[in-house]
C-alpha cells in the first residue's frame, strides 16, 4: 500500500496555492490597517492549558484535542484554536504592561481538531483570528466586528450575515442559567447525553447542540436578552449603535452562543447566505471572554476576538463565484540555443534574477518549438532568444509574447529591456 494523506487534511497545490497567498496576503494588509499586531505562539502547548483555557466541558476539549506525551511525559496537545495559547503569552510575556492598549494582536496558522472530516470541516485547517485585549470599550467589540466584515468584503464577498447578541455579565447569566435549568429540567431525558450533561455544568451550551436542534423546547427557550441587567443591556445597546455608525447590517439572534465557555457580553457569528454554500454556513465566530486573563492566572484583563477558517472562507469565495487574483508575473523565457549560449544564460538567469526579474529557462532539452510552448505555459512576458550568432554579436531576439512582436535586444541592456 503506498502512504496517502491522513484524514481530515489537505495537500494545498501549485495553482490553488495562490489563493491561499492572496487572502493570507489580505488578513496581514487589513490588519495592519487596524493596528492588530502578529503573534506566533506555539502549535503545541500543554494540554492543561486548552482544559482551562477553553473549558472543560465543550466538545473541544471532550472530543476534539490531538493530545499526545512526549518522551518527557509531557502531556502535550496540538493548537485546536488561539486565544487560550495568546493570553497565556499576554500574562507569560506581561504585555498588561505594555504602554500601548489596548493590546491588538492577530495570528494565522493551522488548528488541529479530531473531527468527523465532511465539506468545510478538516482536522486540520488555517485559522485567522483577532484579539484585542485591555479595553472594555463597546467601540472595540464593534472594530473587532468590523474587521472581520471588512476582510471578507475586501476579498469580494457580498452575500454575508452578521448576526450578533449578548450573553451579558456575569449576574445576568446566572439569571438566565437559572431560568434555562427550569426550562429544561422537566424533560431533559428526551435530550442527548451530552445535553444531560450540559444541564448542571453549562445549561447555555443546551441552545448550541447540534443534535438536539429542533426539539420543542429550544424554540421557546429563555432568551439571554431578556436577563440582561442595565450594564450590559447599555454595553449591547453601544455595541449597536457603533455597527450602525459603520454601517455594518446586521440581526440581533438571541439564540447565538457560542461553544466556549468563557464568552461574556458581545457574541458574533458571520455566515454565507450564497447559495450552494453547503450545510455549515459559518464562516467566522467571535466574541468577549472578560474572565479568561485571569481565570488562567494574569491580571484581571477584558478581551474580544473573533477566529475564522480559510477553508471555509475558500468554500464561500467559490459559492459566490469571485474571481480569484493570480497576477503574479513571470518577466521572461530564456531560450538558450548550443553549448555556448547555455553556459551564458546560466550566468544571464542568475544576474537577471539577482535584479529581481522572475526568468525561467529550459531543463528537459527540449526543441527550440517546445520551450516556446513551455513559456507561453508559464505565462512570460518575453521569450529571449540566445544562440550563437546573438552571443557573438551581442545581441538577442526578444519576443513579446503578449503582443507577438519581436525585436532585437542588446544582451548588456536586456535588464531594462525586459522590464519596460
Ligand atoms: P462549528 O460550530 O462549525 O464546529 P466552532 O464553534 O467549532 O464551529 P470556532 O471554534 O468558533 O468554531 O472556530 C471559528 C471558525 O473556525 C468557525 O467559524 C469556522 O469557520 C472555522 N472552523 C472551526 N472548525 C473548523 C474545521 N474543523 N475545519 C475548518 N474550519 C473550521
Ligand atoms: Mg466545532
Amino acid at each position: 500500500m503506498t502512504i496517502q494523506i491522513p484524514r481530515g487534511t489537505q495537500d494545498i497545490l501549485p495553482g490553488e496555492v495562490e489563493k491561499w497567498q492572496w487572502i493570507e496576503e489580505t488578513a496581514k494588509k487589513i490588519c495592519q490597517l487596524y493596528q492588530y499586531q502578529e503573534i506566533r505562539t506555539p502549535i503545541f502547548e500543554q494540554t492543561e492549558l486548552f482544559q482551562r483555557g477553553v473549558g472543560d466541558t465543550t466538545d473541544i476539549v471532550q472530543k476534539e484535542m490531538y493530545s499526545f506525551q512526549d518522551r518527557g511525559g509531557r502531556d502535550l496537545t496540538l493548537r485546536p484554536e488561539g486565544t487560550a495559547a495568546i493570553v497565556r503569552s499576554f500574562t507569560e510575556n506581561k504585555m498588561f504592561g505594555l504602554p500601548n492598549q489596548p493590546v491588538k494582536l492577530y495570528y494565522l496558522g493551522p488548528m488541529f481538531r479530531y473531527e468527523r472530516p465532511q465539506s468545510g470541516r478538516y482536522r486540520q485547517f488555517v485559522q485567522f483570528g483577532v484579539e484585542a485585549l485591555g479595553s472594555m470599550d463597546p467601540a472595540i467589540d464593534a472594530e473587532v466586528i468590523a474587521l472581520a466584515m471588512e476582510f471578507y468584503r475586501s476579498l469580494g464577498l457580498k452575500r454575508l450575515k452578521l448576526v450578533i447578541n449578548s450573553l451579558g455579565d456575569r449576574e445576568s447569566r446566572k439569571a438566565h442559567r437559572n431560568a434555562l435549568i427550569q426550562h429544561f429540567q422537566p424533560r431533559i431525558n428526551e435530550f442527548c447525553s451530552d445535553c444531560q450533561e450540559r444541564l448542571e455544568k453549562n445549561p447555555l451550551r443546551i441552545l448550541d447542540c447540534k443534535k438536539d436542534r429542533k426539539h420543542e423546547l429550544m424554540a421557546s427557550a429563555p432568551s439571554i436578552l431578556d436577563f440582561l441587567n442595565d450594564d450590559s443591556s447599555t454595553y449591547f445597546k453601544q455595541v449597536q449603535h457603533y455597527l450602525n455608525a459603520m454601517n455594518i447590517e446586521f440581526v440581533v439572534d438571541p439564540t447565538l452562543v457560542r461553544g466556549l465557555d468563557y464568552y461574556n457580553h458581545t457574541a458574533f457569528e458571520i455566515m454565507s447566505e450564497a447559495e450552494g454554500f453547503g450545510a455549515i454556513t459559518t464562516l467566522c465566530g467571535g466574541g468577549r471572554y472578560n474572565g479568561l486573563v485571569k481565570e488562567m492566572g494574569g491580571p484581571d484583563t477584558p478581551g474580544i476576538g473573533f477566529a475564522l477558517s480559510i477553508e471555509r472562507l475558500i468554500q464561500a469565495l467559490e459559492a459566490e463565484d469571485v474571481p480569484m487574483e493570480n497576477n503574479k508575473q513571470m518577466n521572461a523565457y530564456i531560450i538558450a540555443l548550443g553549448e555556448k549560449a547555455k553556459d551564458y544564460s546560466v550566468a544571464l538567469l542568475q544576474n537577471l534574477r539577482r535584479d529581481g526579474l522572475s526568468v525561467e529557462r529550459d531543463y528537459m532539452d527540449r526543441k527550440l518549438k517546445a520551450q516556446f510552448k513551455a513559456a507561453e505555459r508559464l505565462g512570460a512576458q518575453y521569450a529571449v532568444i540566445i544562440g550563437d550568432d546573438e552571443l557573438s554579436s551581442g545581441v538577442a531576439t526578444v519576443k513579446n509574447l503578449v503582443t507577438g512582436e519581436q525585436k532585437e535586444m542588446a544582451l548588456e541592456n536586456l535588464k531594462e529591456g525586459l522590464l519596460d
